[in-house]
């Protein structure tokens, strides 16, 4: 049995980058399951599908097969055996894996695929119900939050420092969207776990939130 650390929280509140370096840190392996989501996402996209047609995500999303590996301690996501890593962090992409996440099949298969990973080894795991549904004996849960308007300059830098283009208000009004549907969805919604430990990293620094997690393993 391996340590859990499960990371859950809204879009943008920082959850990637603070369990990479609690994972460097600790000499974990660092598990993104949005990038899993995300594969599915593009999948679909090239399939044409748009994110209101519910019923085709369900029979499209059974082709596709998702699988991770690891170079140089970075996670890389395949897809039908494509790294796909390059392809999936852009707002097309988030959007439409916000929207195909709900599908039962598209849980069932990527939850089955987490909770192998986390079996045998030391994981961070950072998602959106690691804390509720993927790993509920998790040694440590947090929830991770912050202000929105901070969530959406961290996007707006993160894209600007990539070239892409962009408006911070809708940067911000699609922050929104997202975790609206990720918190009100049926299956596995959005929510702190009765056991999680609340982080607000809106005035924290990515060293300040990881050691307040780290700090949560010796309690
Ligand atoms: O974290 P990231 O922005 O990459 O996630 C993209 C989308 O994937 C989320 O908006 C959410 O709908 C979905 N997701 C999920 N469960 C997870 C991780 C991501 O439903 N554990």
């Amino acid at each position: 049995m391996g340590i859990n650390i499960a990371i859950d929280g809204p879009a943008g509140a920082g959850k990637s980058t603070i369990a990479k370096r609690i994972a460097r840190k600790l000499g974990y392996i660092y598990v993104d399951t949005g990038a899993m989501y995300r594969a599915m996402a593009l999948y679909l996209i090239r399939e044409k599908i748009l994110p209101s047609e519910t019923e085709k995500i369900n029979e499209k999303c059974r082709e596709a097969d998702i699988s991770i590996g690891y170079e140089n301690g970075e996670q890389i996501v395949y897809l039908n055996g494509e790294n796909v890593n390059g392809l999936i962090r852009t707002e097309e992409v988030g959007n439409m894996a916000s929207a195909s996440s709900p599908n039962p099949n598209v849980r069932r298969k990527l939850v089955e695929l987490q909770q192998k990973l986390a079996a045998d080894q030391n994981v961070v795991m950072d998602g959106r119900d690691i804390g509720t549904c993927v790993l509920p004996d998790a040694q440590v849960k947090v929830y991770l939050t912050a202000d929105s308007r901070v969530r959406a300059e961290r996007r707006y830098k993160e894209l600007e420092e990539r070239g892409v283009q962009c408006s911070l208000d809708e940067i911000e009004k699609d922050i929104i969207e997202r975790d609206h549907q990720d918190m009100t969805r049926d299956i596995s919604p959005l929510m702190q776990a009765e056991d999680a430990v609340l982080v607000d990293s809106s005035h924290m620094t990515i060293e300040e939130a990881a050691d307040a997690v780290i700090a949560l393993l010796d309690r």
